[in-house]
């Protein structure tokens, strides 16, 4: 992996909210007395009535999860109300439409009017406490509205990507016997409108032979397309909220009420129904999101992530809007109308934070450097990347290019199930090493260990497990607390498992290397995805690369690679040859490639991640049955892999 250290900037150290020095010392308290430090830091948000009790917290057992328990609050109140004094005519979202021009600009007053108002829609059709109400929408004002407003009346929230197909939304409404569904007629994206109305109508019915029955369905009118209406059944938003009272008061919640459900991406399996609450987890939205991202007063901060996934769940909402952010919410894509569209919007909104994924990073490199270089970024202070592994050379060009040196880059590890970032750099603290995530948040205590659940000390390469709670940790799979403990506290007793395989280098700090799923065993060396996917990409000719093992006689595992080259480039057996001799050059001759299969794309699922689950088998020449591909984007490319795999038996 990169050797190369970039020490904190002198500009992200002036006037930052945590210097290393703070952090090393927080850090310490976190870890020695956390019901110390966490009594302190639940202060961050307004109880009605506070907590005596932080934590009460076991990985053993029945594994029992509760902070802050006799606390009680509300999410809504938090992101809205106790704002309004201070901050009532500040701008709380700018929603940036998929046409560059529709904007629009959203003050805590109107949020405050308008989540109240759908709040008292819900309750007048009948929507009580720790009801599941389905919110399937796409990036519009309406989709936070809808959270919040759930939120505010303590209905649980689960919000499906707007992306899914109809049988995906029906497994998941029937999953959680939601019998509400908030959504639009069509949503827009790269210029093209999807039938999300028409696709709700398929799931209900589907749902209703699984004897799940959507009494109602909500639905805000984005683009006025044509779609079906069934009358009784199916409501405007529009008209509902114009015959209600524009004040709703917040349902008191216990800190441990439900808050949402929300099903993992589903890159190494079934997606699982993870279940938030209320206290801890805004509390843990909020603190990171501040210490993160640095969040000063006034910045303006953009996170490109779907309200659909964990990210836009604490980083475009609810971190944000606890804190009194100005948090920007995208309808479109980062290709429409051009490669420059992400560089466009940060220049004309000014956006000063800016968060994305290494898929998208990886995707804007490969349109070239003019793009980015066309436009000005200089409001940008601070950059971050989720979502997967960055390789170096991803990180390079995030730094470099588009973020002309002067911003340091958060990597931040976490995943739906931890609530909030676990393990980042802070931006005035943490020197910056391309390709890891670095240190631990405060309060998170990981511990790598071998497969018979030794702990590795120092310097090591094993399994990632936390080993005590944090606020924002979920709860229970929803429905499903056996699953719960089997996924996530069984494999090591008393440890929460992550699933991810992580080296620590002799600084401390972490660079997570894949599933450990993942983990290549060649001639009984033990190597992670990335570093083998980084090498690639690290060649001139290479954009995005995936790899896994198959079985290989004389080595146990081969390795065998997928590569999508620069736009332009055609793969040929001259290219093989030269990436197999780059690739031993970068890592070394036990990395050697077996198999390179030249692919125009890769199977992701749809929050951009590579389903490499899916590549084994193709690997393996055993792609029967490829699983659970209810969450790939796009089944045609793997039927193109299938044709021009590279290991037929
Ligand atoms: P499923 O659990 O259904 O297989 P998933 O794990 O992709 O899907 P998410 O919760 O969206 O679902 O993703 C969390 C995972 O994403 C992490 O376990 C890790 O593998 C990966 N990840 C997230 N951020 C980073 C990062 N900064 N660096 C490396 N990996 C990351
Ligand atoms: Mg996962």
């Amino acid at each position: 992996m990169s050797e190369k250290v970039y020490p904190v900037l002198a500009s992200a150290k002036k006037d930052a909210l945590i210097d290393n020095e703070t952090y090393l010392n927080w850090y310490k308290q976190s870890i020695k007395d956390p019901e110390k430090f966490w009594a302190k830091h639940g202060k961050r948000i307004d109880w009605f009535k506070p907590y005596t009790k932080v934590k009460n917290t076991s990985f053993e057992g029945k594994v029992a999860i509760k902070w802050f328990e006799d606390g009680v609050t509300n999410v809504s109140y938090n992101c809205i109300d106790r704002h309004l004094k201070k901050r009532g005519d500040q701008v709380a979202i700018i929603w940036e439409g998929d046409n560059p021009y529709l904007d629009k600009k959203i003050t805590y007053n109107e949020l405050y009017e308008q989540v109240c108002r759908l709040a008292n829609v819900l309750k007048k059709h009948g929507v009580k406490k720790g009801d599941r109400v389905t919110i399937y929408m796409p990036m519009i004002p309406e989709a936070s509205y809808a959270m919040l407003a759930c939120t505010r009346i303590g209905a649980i929230h689960s919000v499906v990507f707007g992306g899914f197909s109809p049988d995906a939304l029906a497994g998941r409404i029937v999953d959680c016997e939601s019998t509400f569904v908030i959504t639009s007629d069509e949503g827009m994206r790269g210029g093209k409108p999807i039938p999300l109305k028409d696709n709700t109508d398929k799931a209900i019915d589907i749902a209703a032979r699984h004897h799940v029955m959507v009494k109602n369905v909500l639905v805000v009118r984005r683009t006025g397309g044509k779609t079906g209406w069934a009358p009784g059944r199916d409501l405007w938003y529009h008209e509902e909220i114009a015959s209600v009272k524009p004040e709703c008061k917040p349902e008191k919640m216990k800190a441990e009420d439900p808050l949402f459900i929300l099903y993992t991406s589903g890159s190494t399996g079934k997606p699982k129904g993870v279940l938030h609450t209320t206290g801890g987890y805004l509390v843990y939205a909020s603190m990171t999101h501040q210490y993160v991202f640095d969040y000063h007063d006034g910045d303006i901060y953009w996170c490109t992530a779907d309200v659909g996934w964990v990210t836009g769940h604490s980083y475009i909402v609810y971190g944000p809007l606890a804190n009194g952010a100005t948090t920007l919410m995208f309808e479109g894509v980062p290709n429409y109308p051009s490669v420059s569209r992400f560089w466009d919007v940060i220049d004309k909104h000014k956006v000063n934070i800016f968060y994305t994924a290494p898929t998208a990073i990886r995707a804007l490199m490969s349109a070239g450097d003019e793009p980015v270089k066309k436009t000005s970024r200089k409001s940008l202070r601070i950059l971050g990347s989720v979502g997967e592994p960055i390789n170096p050379e991803a990180w390079e060009w995030y730094y470099q290019v588009v973020g002309d040196k002067r911003s340091p880059i958060v990597d931040t590890w976490w995943q739906t199930e931890t609530g909030g970032i676990l393990i980042t750099p802070l931006p005035g603290a943490t020197a910056l090493k391309p390709g890891s995530a670095t240190r631990p948040f405060f309060g998170v205590q990981p511990q790598l260990v071998d497969n018979e659940g030794d702990v590795l000390e120092g310097a090591a390469d094993g399994n990632l497990c936390i080993i005590d709670s944090w606020p924002g940790q979920m709860r229970t799979v929803y429905g499903d607390h056996k699953r719960f403990i089997e996924t996530y506290f069984s494999t090591y007793k008393g440890k929460y498992f992550t699933g991810d395989g992580c080296r620590r280098d002799k600084d401390g700090y972490y660079w997570i290397t894949g599933r450990v799923d993942d983990v290549l065993n060649v001639s009984g060396h033990r190597m992670g995805t990335a570093e083998v996917e980084s090498a690639l990409v690290s060649h001139d000719t290479v954009s995005e690369a995936a790899v896994v093992g198959y079985p290989h006689d004389l080595k146990g595992q081969g390795i065998y690679c997928y590569v999508t080259l620069m736009a332009g480039l055609d793969g040929t057996d001259e290219l093989r040859k030269e990436l197999v001799t780059h690739v031993r050059k970068e890592i070394g001759p036990i990395a050697s490639p077996d198999k390179i299969q030249f692919a125009p794309s890769l199977p992701k699922t749809r929050s951009g991640k590579i389903m490499r689950r899916i590549l084994r088998k193709i690997a393996e020449d055993d792609f029967g049955a490829l699983g659970d591909t209810s969450t790939l984007a796009d089944p045609a490319v793997v039927d193109d892999l299938i044709a021009n795999r590279q290991n037929r038996k």
